[in-house]
Formats: C-alpha cells, structure tokens, sequence
C-alpha cells in the first residue's frame, strides 16, 4: 500500500533506553504483520524528513514543536505516551502509561506488548531481588540501593543489573550483570524486581514477578502510584517497606496482569485507514486535532478549516441493500422504501428552491440518487432528471420502477460526460475522501451558471455547539468530511463557484438542554423556536445551493 511506518525514539543522556526499546519491539511486531516498518533515533537535533508517505510513531521523551509539524508534512503522527506539546500537536495519542496531561488520548494500550516468559510455580515466596534502574540510571538509585545495610534482605540472593549507558562502578558484594539480550526475557527467573516507575516495572507485571517501585522524583511516585505499584522514594520508610515486602507482608507488589489493546494493533489500524497526506479540500497539511477517539480522530485544516477525519481502521464501507434496509431501519426506525414518501415531500422543497436558478425541462443529475425519492421530485417539477449510485438495486429500481434513466458507478470514476444543468448530492458528500476531485469534476460537468446542491450534517449546527464531543462522537464512521457553511462557500469559491441559498435544515429547538421541554416538536412554539435556530445558523443539517460563474 507504500506507506510505511517509522517508529522515532529518543536515546541520549537524561533520556534512557527504554523508548528505543520500546520502538525496536513495535517495529519487529509490524513487520511480523506484513507492515513495512524501521525505527529511526532523534537525537534533539536536525531532521531529515523520509521523502514519502508515513505513519510515524513517535516515542520520545521531550519534543519539539516545529519538530512534530515537520514530521506532519509527511503524514499521519502517532504519539506514544507523549509530552504535553506532542499530545496537543499529534493526530492520534495512545496511552500506555499514566498521562500527567489532560490532553484526551485515542486509545489505552497495553505498556507492555510483547511476550514476556513468566514466573512458574514459586509462590509469594521471594527469594530472588533483581535491581535494575534502566540503561543509564542518572539518579544513582543503583549505587543507595547497594549502600544499604546487607541486614535488610534477610539472606536473599539479590543481583544487580546495570545498562549499556551506566558508566559507573559499583561497589558492591552482590553480582552486578550487564545483559548482552533484552532484560525482559530474564525477569521470569526473579521472584523480585526493585526498579523505578517505567517499562520494566510492567515488564515485571506481566511476567508475573513481584515489582517494588523505588522513584527517583514525586513525579515517577505519582505516576507509579496511579498505576497501582507499590513503592516510595529513597529514605528510611521505603528501607521499612522492603523489609515487609521480604517477609511477605505486603500484598501489594504482586499486581495483577497487564492489560489495554496491542500497539501494533493499533498502529496497524492507522496504515489500513491511512487516506493520504493533506487535506482533502485544499491539499494543505496543516491541521490540528479537535477530537480524539477509539476509531479516528478528526483534525481541521490550518489552510481552509475544512474538519476531515483520520481513521485508526479501514473505513471502505458497501452501500448494498442492507444499507438502506436494516442499518436505515435501526437508526430512523422505519425502511428507507417505507420513508419514501416524507424523502419525496423534502425533494420537493429542494426543486422549488432550484427553479429559481434552473428553468423547466433543465438536465438534473442527482448523485448518490439510492431509490430516487428526488428524482421523482425533479420529475415532477419538470426537470429531465437522471441518477447515479453505487447500489445495483438502487439502481436497477429507479429504472424499472420509476423509469429513470441511472448508472451504477462511483462518481469519481465515473466516466459519462456532457454537461448538466445543476447537479445534486443529498447527504453524500461527506462520504468522499478526496473532496478536491469531486469538486473538479461537478465543476467539469456543470453548463456556465448551472447549480450544485448538496445537503450535508452541519458541523456548526446546534448539537455541535452544544455537546461537541458527543457530536463527533456519534458521527457516522463513514462520513470522511464535516462541514460548515463558512468552509464551503471558501471552498466553492477555488472551483468557481458561489453559494447563492442557504437552508437551515434539521432544526431541533427540543435538543436545547432543560429549556428544551418547552418545545414539544409540533407545537407553534417548536416552530417559532425552530426558525430563530434557523436564523442563528443552527440546523443540525445544512442544504447549499452554489452557482457556477465563468
Ligand atoms: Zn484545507
């Protein structure tokens, strides 16, 4: 698919080597998958960005502003477990760790994702202390540790790990090892690990080992502490708490497992939602996130504002009869075909709105027509309509039922010219990915002063002015694009075009909280109040209606 994910880490002094590691693993589980994936290390300095389309994940311990837009020039940024300004500037955040920003996060993974052995068969008994504080250890945890009097382990074998960036002695009786593998493959032969808040106190976890936290800084303790780990900082009541953790009085190290989805999983996902690079009105790319959650995030363009979705899945959806059948029945309680009627009535509304651009007997093309409720308007109205759907029923029952001329065919493969009179697209729009080339093309095959209509979800509209998250939230997985008016008339105006109506549809004044059962819909006061959300620009659907000049 020519997209490849590279995993960036952090090494250096202050850093530690957990997030290289970190990144080595996702990159060798990706590529078991079939995805082309490599691991690159930023050091804090110049950047060379890859010359191609990328997912990155980066896991870094400090960022940089100018640095994460740069890498948005080139694709999608994932962000683990990220720094504040990472996790504001990032499209899609997951979260292995307990974050200390408020930032709102897509997805809890699992710290720890990779098999790790366990520990088989001996019980609560400790008999086996491991003391390992990373690659680097800046704050010589390592060296108060085995200052401590030998009396406190209590005839317990204890061995100490150092990594390849401790580049100090220890003086110490016990065995001190430097691992040639990865130290989590050993953890299982321990029945205790002595280690500060991070990887390895997971790592533990998961393989089944008792974990006592020693944190270098309240911030670690903190963050150990929400993660459920037992532990303090260096001082006398830590050296008390050991001692009751050795006699086996303190039931907190044993943790239970580790939990959250697989970050290759996740990662994955992204590479199979991955819908190119730049917005997909106005190519920018530029963007902000406005919302994060489990399936996408949706980000707004710095260049035209258009709001358009990054998916964490594969978003190719069929529109078969099901479409129109069971999934329509289950969200407006009735069939698209028994709707028929009520879809006609506002096809109506939509025709008289047209006849004040477009003259009798003018050529309507009505694009993602489904069982041609407008066309049957159109007709009536006395325009030559015709329909273009992806459904082959939808299509083969506006022939033969209601004798219109219609194609199968996706638009923007479609390959009928000639020129029309308006063209027409209710609530279609925002299924399209690449609005750029819908656009090009509605240009290409609308007369001079011929019309574009389309109706779509109002992403100013009341709902998402009052509950914003539950807005996106509930946007359909399917809808690629959001759309405003103030958006759209930019956008229109690149092609040439100028919206010249604006209708406020969907109005709901019974969605205003607490002052909402004051509207009963029906009621002259539902309408009243309706109208004024109408002049305020608050439908929860919006119709434009845009000329097409030169
Ligand atoms: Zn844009």
């Amino acid at each position: 698919m020519g997209v490849r994910v590279v995993c960036v880490a952090q090494e250096g002094k202050g850093v530690g080597t957990g997030h290289r590691v970190r990144m080595e693993r996702l990159a060798e589980g990706l590529r078991k998958e079939g995805v082309e994936a490599g691991v690159r290390v930023w050091d804090g300095g110049r950047w060379e960005g890859e010359g191609g389309e990328v997912v990155w994940v980066v896991d870094v311990r400090r960022s940089e502003r100018g640095w994460v837009r740069a890498l948005k020039e080139e694709g999608v940024v994932v962000a683990l477990d990220p720094d504040p300004v990472l996790a504001r500037e990032a499209d899609v955040v997951l979260a292995g760790l307990p974050q200390a920003h408020r930032e709102r996060v897509n997805v809890r993974v699992a710290p720890v994702w990779w098999e790790v052995p366990r520990r088989e068969g001996r019980g609560r008994e400790i008999r086996r202390v491991l003391v390992s504080f990373g690659g680097e250890d800046p704050w010589g945890l390592t060296e108060w540790v085995c200052g401590l009097d030998g009396g406190v382990w209590g005839g317990c074998e204890v061995e100490v790990v150092v990594g390849p960036r401790f580049g100090r002695e220890v003086r110490t009786g016990w065995r001190v090892v430097r691992p040639s593998g990865p130290l989590h493959e050993r953890l299982g032969d321990y029945d205790l690990v002595i280690t500060s808040f991070g990887l390895t106190a997971y790592e533990a976890r998961k393989a089944g080992v008792g974990v006592l936290l020693l944190n270098p800084t309240a911030y670690h303790a903190g963050l150990g502490r929400r993660a459920g780990f037992a532990g303090g900082r260096p001082g006398r009541g830590w050296v008390r708490l050991l001692g009751r953790v050795l006699r086996g009085g303190e039931e907190g190290v044993w943790g239970e497992g580790v939990g959250g989805r697989s970050a290759v999983e996740v990662v994955r996902g992204v590479v199979e939602g991955w819908g190119g690079v730049g917005c997909p009105g106005c190519g920018e790319r530029g963007r902000r996130a406005v919302w994060r959650g489990e399936e996408r995030t949706v980000v707004r363009c710095a260049g035209c504002g258009l709001e358009y979705v990054l998916g964490l899945g594969p978003a190719e959806r069929e529109y078969g009869p099901d479409y129109f059948f069971e999934e329509y029945r289950a969200q407006y309680g009735r069939t698209y075909l028994e709707d028929f009627a009520s879809i006609v009535e506002r096809g109506r509304e939509r025709v008289q709105v047209l006849r004040r651009w477009v003259p009798e007997g003018g050529r309507v093309l009505d694009v993602g027509c489904a069982y041609g409720p407008f066309l049957v308007a159109a007709r009536e109205g006395g325009y030559v309509p015709a329909g273009l759907d992806v459904g082959e029923d939808a299509v083969a029952y506006v022939r033969q039922e209601l004798g219109v001329w219609a194609w199968v065919g996706r638009f923007e493969e479609w390959e009928e010219e000639g020129e029309w009179d308006a063209l027409t697209m209710w609530f279609v729009i925002e299924h399209f990915r690449r609005l750029s080339e819908v656009l090009d093309k509605v240009a290409r095959l609308l007369k001079k002063g011929g019309m574009f209509a389309f109706g779509t979800p109002n992403a100013r509209g009341l709902s998402w002015l009052l509950r914003r998250d539950r807005f996106y939230r509930e946007s359909p997985r399917d809808h690629h694009l959001l759309l405003s008016v103030g958006v759209v008339r930019r956008l229109l105006g690149r092609w040439g075009m100028k919206v010249v109506a604006v209708r406020q549809t969907g109005l709901h004044p019974e969605r205003i909280p607490v002052l909402g059962r004051l509207f009963p819909p029906g009621t002259l006061r539902w309408r009243i109040t309706g109208r004024l959300l109408g002049l305020l620009g608050l439908g929860d659907t919006i119709e434009i209606y845009a000329k097409k000049y030169g």
